[in-house]
């Protein structure tokens, strides 16, 4: 599968690999839009959240507790992060394989752009 995510998953492509687990793996963003910008993502391809199950659940919300972690890590957690889920085009999604973005370090806009 041509999945610029699988890849750096499989380790076919280089990334700054910040946490790892059986499920879930999370690497510094090669474009950052903030001091932390960092994709957290499943090691099971889905491509947008509309394909996400009933059993993906519990992944879903781990990744969310992954994010939570590496914003209490950095030191942004008490500031405040965002965490970003950009589906399909219009939204602005480019890879299309499941990612959330927590943004960080940085007073963010709203509404966002
Ligand atoms: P999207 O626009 O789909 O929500 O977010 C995709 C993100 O992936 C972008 O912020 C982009 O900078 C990042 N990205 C795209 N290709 C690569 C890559 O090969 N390596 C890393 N580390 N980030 C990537
Ligand atoms: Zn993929």
């Amino acid at each position: 599968m041509d999945c610029m995510f699988c890849k750096i998953i499989q380790n076919k492509i280089p990334a700054k690999r910040v946490y790892e687990d059986d499920s879930i793996l999370a690497f510094e963003d090669v474009s950052p839009q903030a001091p932390v910008h960092i994709l957290i993502i499943p090691k099971k391809h889905i491509p947008t959240s509309l394909e996400i199950e009933e059993s993906d659940n519990e992944l879903i919300g781990r990744m969310v507790q992954v994010a939570n972690r590496i914003a209490t890590d950095r030191e942004v957690a008490g500031r405040g992060f965002r965490i970003v889920m950009n589906c399909n085009r219009e939204a602005g999604q480019t890879v299309f394989h499941l990612h959330l973005h927590l943004l960080a370090g940085r007073a963010m806009h709203w509404p966002p752009g």
